[in-house]
């Protein structure tokens, strides 16, 4: 299996964190290289499978 690497510094070591983006009233979590903070990919800031997850069981789905 390969690694997942930085593209910028080839790092294989990765770390999320919140944020606001400037001009945006909604926070996001971005996945970014622990080395060197180059952004990999972004995330909402909730979990949209837990919170169905959750819904589904409150619902009484039995999931
Ligand atoms: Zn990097």
């Amino acid at each position: 299996m390969a690694y997942s690497k930085c593209a910028s510094c080839n790092s294989t070591s990765f770390e999320s964190s919140i944020e606001t983006p400037k001009n945006s009233r909604y926070k996001l979590q971005f996945i970014k290289c622990a080395s060197c903070g180059a952004v990999v990919g972004v995330m909402d800031y909730y979990n949209i499978g837990a919170l169905v997850q959750k819904l589904a069981k409150k619902m009484g789905f039995d999931i």
